[in-house]
């Protein structure tokens, strides 16, 4: 693309457009995208760069792939879209059938939404709504960990951390939930009762207003990027059902396969009441989400008052996107993903272990196909960010936290090549004083 094309656009897009977290009169650099393909970005000036976000957690089989590509060509032959009032249609049965054979067997009625965040609301909808129907209408509010991430808006926004969450801000339209301490075991650690105490003792109190503990399984992501005890999870499961509390696991960073799983909850073998997946559900080409539930949750719901679950949006079940999810699902499940995913665990410890002695660096951690670099201090992400894109690499740190989370069909070559770099810049940053 010609320069002076690429700078009238930017131009353009600098007057009129907000992008993520972001200020309309802003200097921060945005970069002008031709095209993806594979692993790599293609800038419009022809820079080709190595991409370490999968576009924040979804394009797990890369960009432009020939069978994605193929199922969205197809079904847009027959219709892009129609109404999911009133009306159903294959691609929409057919990924049900799948996300239903997938996921934990209690999960089986499959409400699909548009994206994470309207999935997270439809989660608590649907608590709010069992427990109504249970004739326990003071269940209403929620727990959630401290580092949580849920969503942008405000039923999502009301479950995540408050002080990342900015609660200040929207302080009088937040609903007020409960919080509690992210848990301090790791991953891989038994957790201790003093891990749980917290939790035990919040649900002990407040469990007749309380609908649901809501979690990101394993990872916390957005909120910190934090991997913690599976065995704090199994435990909360059994608290929640102690404390007659649904528990909603918030799978959509970490569903297919992301952590070394197939969804985070396996490490635990546990199934939560209310499953939210989306992200890496279409394998990033469409936005799409689902919340799954138990039969149980479902027909209560289906026998309460006013006998329907609330909700219903317009483009419910999109033909296009559900097509193109069911065909991810099963490129995902006809590889050795699971090799593959710890292949690239392995692989994230060696090429980021360098990083660990620099003096900006806190703590390296890898999980699957995550890999984690804390620093000591908050990166200036407008200049890390071009330093990034000059070494050839898409990444995207925030505040501490310089992470990537590459498609699982990454090549060794181009991983080496994205760690390398990453490791490079890490150790340019200025040292904390
Ligand atoms: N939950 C989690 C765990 C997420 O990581 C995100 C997105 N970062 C969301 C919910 C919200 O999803 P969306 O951005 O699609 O609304």
């Amino acid at each position: 693309m010609k320069a002076s094309l690429i700078e009238s656009q930017i131009a353009i897009d600098a007057e009129h457009i907000w992008h993520p977290y972001s200020a309309m009169q802003s200097d921060s650099p945005v970069f002008h995208v031709e095209s993806a393909q594979g692993v790599y970005l293609r800038l419009s000036n022809g820079r080709q760069l190595v991409d370490g976000m999968a576009s924040w957690w979804c394009a797990i089989h890369g960009y432009n792939h020939p069978l994605l590509n193929q199922a969205i060509l197809h079904q847009l032959e027959k219709m892009a879209h129609v109404m999911f009032g009133g009306l159903t249609h294959e691609p929409a049965i057919k990924l049900v059938e799948k996300l239903v054979e997938i996921t934990p067997q209690p999960l089986q009625s499959v409400f699909i939404s548009d994206s994470g965040s309207v999935a997270v609301e439809v989660a608590m909808k649907m608590a709010i709504q069992y427990w109504n129907a249970l004739a326990k209408p003071n269940k209403q509010r929620f727990v959630s960990l401290r580092n949580g991430y849920h969503g942008d808006t405000l039923g999502a926004m009301s479950v995540c951390d408050p002080v990342t969450g900015m609660h200040s801000l929207f302080n009088s339209v937040l609903a007020s939930q409960f919080f509690i301490d992210a848990p301090a075991c790791r991953f891989g650690e038994t957790c201790r009762e003093e891990d749980l105490q917290a939790l035990e003792q919040l649900l002990h109190q407040h469990h007749a207003e309380i609908a649901a503990l809501i979690l990101e399984p394993v990872v916390q992501g957005a909120g910190g990027m934090r991997f913690y005890s599976a065995d704090y999870l199994a435990k909360a499961r059994l608290l929640c059902d102690q404390f007659q509390v649904l528990l909603i696991a918030d799978e959509i960073a970490t569903g297919f396969a992301r952590s070394g799983e197939l969804f985070a909850c396996d490490h635990a073998s546990i199934s939560p009441d209310i499953m939210c997946i989306g992200k890496a559900l279409t394998g990033g080409y469409m936005s799409l989400a689902a919340t799954l539930t138990t039969s149980e949750v479902s027909s209560a719901i289906d026998r309460g008052d006013p006998g329907v679950f609330m909700h219903g949006p317009t483009f419910m079940a999109n033909p296009l996107a559900c097509a193109v999810a069911l065909t991810s699902i099963e490129l995902l499940l006809a590889s050795d993903w699971h090799s593959r995913v710890m292949n690239i665990q392995g692989r994230l410890e060696q090429l980021l272990a360098p990083s660990r002695d620099l003096s900006q660096v806190k703590e390296v951690r890898c999980l699957g196909a995550i890999g984690v670099i804390e620093m000591k201090q908050a990166v200036d992400m407008k200049s890390i960010t071009r330093q990034f894109v000059d070494a050839g690499v898409w990444m995207r740190p925030f505040g501490k936290l310089v992470y990537m989370m590459p498609a699982y069909n990454i090549d060794d070559e181009a991983l080496e090549f994205l760690c390398g770099a990453v490791v490079d810049i890490v150790s340019r940053q200025p040292v904390s004083a």
